[in-house]
């Protein structure tokens, strides 16, 4: 293979911009912060799961509370309506009946407001432990929100690169000779393609040439293709080879 020094000097802008389009393709399909996303949706769920679990439990207090006291109030009413028969009954026998229900009330009432008491305190914590869970929620959504925004805005930037690469890969590879082209992008599936020889050294994967392969390269024509007898790829040379 051979190809003017110019054009191999500009397999390098395309080696360089090919790498930019890769790193910026893959930005803009997974952007960093894409995983944590995915971990607070999930994270999200279980929150959400673990709210209805404590709505239900909420509700049912809510639901006991109201039992409760529309029992109280079904008392109370009773005690009324008792307390006035008594007053104007003259029925000894009646009276005694009475007094005696109207005892059984007032501890039916007690022990209602007993209970009342305790499954107010009980809906008290339900209502703490449904704020409590409402505010991981708030908090998980806001960190959410916050790094989707920084994807998008990622994304945005990635593919402006990607778009910007591409258009300057097919302006610089357009007066690259096809054959040449073709060769640098056999290479370049399996290598970085091309890469600059600078002294002694190939960029592409960090090997210092040894001795003969270097005096190979001095000896090749100005013209003539050379590759690194390491990873494959097209070895650039300029004033910098060491040469
Ligand atoms: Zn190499």
């Amino acid at each position: 293979m051979n190809a003017t020094p110019s054009d191999q000097r500009r397999l390098l802008e395309v080696a360089d911009l090919d790498t930019r389009i890769r790193k910026a393709d893959a930005a803009r399909r997974n952007p960093p912060q894409a995983e944590r996303v995915q971990a607070l949706i999930a994270r999200r769920h279980e929150l959400a799961q673990e709210l209805t679990t404590r709505l239900g439990v909420r509700d049912d207090l809510r639901a006991d509370l109201s039992r409760v006291e529309s029992d109280v109030a079904l008392v109370d009413a009773r005690r009324t309506r008792d307390t006035e028969r008594l007053a104007s009954t003259s029925n000894v026998k009646e009276a005694q009946g009475l007094e005696s229900e109207l005892g059984s009330l007032a501890r039916r009432k007690s022990d209602l407001e007993d209970a009342e008491l305790e499954i107010m305190e009980r809906l008290e914590a339900a209502d703490s432990a449904v704020a409590e869970q409402e505010a991981l929620i708030a908090e998980t959504n806001a960190e959410g929100a916050a790094l989707s925004a920084e994807a998008k805005r990622v994304v945005a930037e990635a593919t402006t690169a990607f778009e910007g690469a591409t258009r300057d890969r097919s302006a610089v590879a357009g007066i690259i000779a096809a054959d040449l082209l073709a060769y640098y992008e056999r290479v370049a599936a399996r290598s970085s393609g091309a890469a600059l020889l600078r002294r002694g050294t190939c960029e592409g994967c960090r090997m210092v040439l040894a001795g003969t392969d270097m005096q190979t390269v001095r000896l090749a024509a100005e013209d003539a293709v050379v590759t690194c007898p390491e990873c494959g790829c097209i070895l650039v040379r300029t004033e910098e080879s060491g040469l």
